[in-house]
């Protein structure tokens, strides 16, 4: 039995928090922060979910501007500039060059006084102030975009950031102040216990049971939060895809946001990479594997060629992966329509549903969380210093925005410091080497020699996980 795990069901705890993404990761810090004690679990492995398959963007939306969503869009954007604030590493400013054309709803004149406002809802502190172009000078500063009815362009900020790193920074802190996680270890069932819950986890590594008794449950599920045993969250899942391609074919300096109709996709420069994306649609297939379908691709891959003189193919794709959106249900309107709106939900004493919102929002969605939480423990607590703490004590050349160097090193760094313990948690939600990487499948085979050598597995056991890893490549 594992030592975390062991841990969790040695004394009752004040807080499980069931779900290792963003959220979960999030409630796990600002709690222990504030001298809760507190476990975290996740089925699978930590950032599996929806937060290792986002468009990466710390953002206020200004699509939710367009919407008259200004409270949702303030909310976002003062969050922004705090993680940019406590965690710089992964917060770096993004300009985003948003071209007008003439015949389309995105009238040049409507989008400079929706940038001012932008700016302004970050308390005038946006990571860059927004500025407008003429068509010609957009043409300059893109040449590539193509020409026809353009009638100028705004350049804003936002931020872009590594999602699955932040969770993982994020926990590290957490665990720093206390907080016991394990990942690969599922939420079974709940019952109610005189003073909270009794919870039976099981490891799905070893696939042992142990039962831990919290006097209060976080379900911080994300897609499956609906599923969970006292759950009353009622979700609407919709799938986004991604597509990464080489920054030669796209010699894009800053972001572009690029025109479907109403809808807008991002072309997002990554290093040496740009990251296309995303689609908007209902979902109804199983929530572990969404996947980018040929269909997905054909359509950022004509959108990205309808914007810029370039012929993108299918063999222009480097990697793809496709996530879920946790929405709440709106049975009515188009999935790029529905709220993107956090809910806190107390549906029985000692039980919180967590759900909706967005990666941005993920440090307030907690702190409201753990006073909430608070409520229900009738402890008094100390007000959150989530928004002021820095994420990490130290600077770290092994997270960031980009992946790190492809190393032995950063290997060991992973399985001993980071909770990795198959192939695909350090090449997918460790480093990102599985997106950025073309041959990531020559990485992934040296990788697996090193993870070997380190975890003390056998050939087969190496030959396993480098199948399992290309398995799961292909579902993604
Ligand atoms: C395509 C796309 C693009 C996006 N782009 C952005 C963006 O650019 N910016 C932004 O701010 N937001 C963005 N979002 C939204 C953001 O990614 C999500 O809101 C966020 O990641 C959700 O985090 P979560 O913790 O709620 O869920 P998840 O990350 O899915 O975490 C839930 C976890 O719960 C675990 N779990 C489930 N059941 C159990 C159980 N029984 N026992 C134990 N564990 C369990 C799962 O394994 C999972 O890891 C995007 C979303 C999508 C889909």
């Amino acid at each position: 039995m594992r030592t975390a795990l062991a841990k969790l069901s040695a004394q009752p705890l004040d807080l499980l928090i069931i779900g290792g993404g963003i959220v979960g990761s999030g409630v796990a810090r600002d709690a222990a922060m504030r001298g809760l004690r507190v476990g975290l679990v996740d089925q699978s492995d930590f950032a599996s979910g929806t937060s290792s398959r986002s468009s990466r963007l710390l953002h206020g939306g200004l699509r939710y501007l367009a919407q008259g969503r200004l409270g949702l869009v303030h909310e976002a954007s003062v969050e922004k500039t705090i993680i940019h604030h406590i965690a710089p590493h992964l917060a770096q400013p993004l300009a985003f060059i948003f071209p007008t054309r003439r015949g389309t709803e995105w009238k040049l004149w409507k989008l400079r006084i929706g940038v001012k406002i932008y700016d302004l809802l970050c308390h005038g502190r946006n990571l860059g102030k927004s500025t407008s172009f003429s068509a010609a000078k957009t043409l300059e500063e893109l040449p590539q975009l193509k020409p026809d009815n353009l009638t100028g362009s705004v350049r804003y900020f936002d931020g872009l950031t590594n999602d699955a790193r932040l969770v993982l920074d994020t926990l590290r802190s957490a665990e720093a102040h206390g907080a016991l996680l394990a990942n690969y270890t599922r939420l079974e069932s709940s019952t109610r216990a005189d003073d909270g819950w009794l919870c039976k986890l099981t490891d799905q590594l070893s696939g042992e049971s142990v039962d831990v008794s919290a006097r209060c449950v976080i379900n911080a599920a994300g897609a499956w939060a609906d599923r969970l045993p006292q759950s009353q969250v009622k979700l609407r899942l919709t799938k986004g895809v991604h597509l990464v391609i080489d920054r030669d074919r796209l010699p894009i300096a800053d972001a572009v946001v690029m025109t479907e109709g109403s809808r807008i996709l991002f072309a997002i420069p990554w290093g040496q990479r740009v990251i296309l994306g995303t689609t908007d649609t209902d979902y109804t297939g199983p929530i572990e594997s969404p996947r980018c379908e040929p269909a997905d691709a054909r359509y950022i891959l004509d959108v990205t060629n309808a914007n810029f003189s370039v012929k993108l193919n299918t063999d222009d794709i480097i990697s793809t992966w496709a996530g879920l959106r946790p929405l709440i249900a709106d049975p009515k309107g188009r999935p790029s329509d529905i709220s993107r709106a956090h809910q806190i939900m107390t549906p029985q004493p000692g039980w919180i549903d967590v759900a909706g919102g967005k990666l941005t929002t993920y440090r307030l969605m907690a702190e409201q969380t753990v006073d909430l939480a608070a409520k229900q423990l009738a402890k008094n607590i100390p007000k959150s210093p989530t928004a002021e703490e820095p994420l990490l004590s130290d600077d770290s050349k092994f997270s960031g925005i980009l992946p790190p160097e492809f190393s032995r090193e950063a290997v060991e760094h992973y399985c001993r410091n980071e909770w990795a313990v198959h192939l695909a948690d350090i090449m997918i939600r460790r480093t990102s080497w599985r997106y950025y990487y073309r041959n990531h499948a020559e990485l992934a085979r040296q990788a697996a020699q090193w993870m070997r050598e380190i975890c003390g597995w056998s050939e087969a056991e190496e030959s396993r996980e480098v199948s399992d890893y290309l398995a799961a490549c292909s579902s993604r």
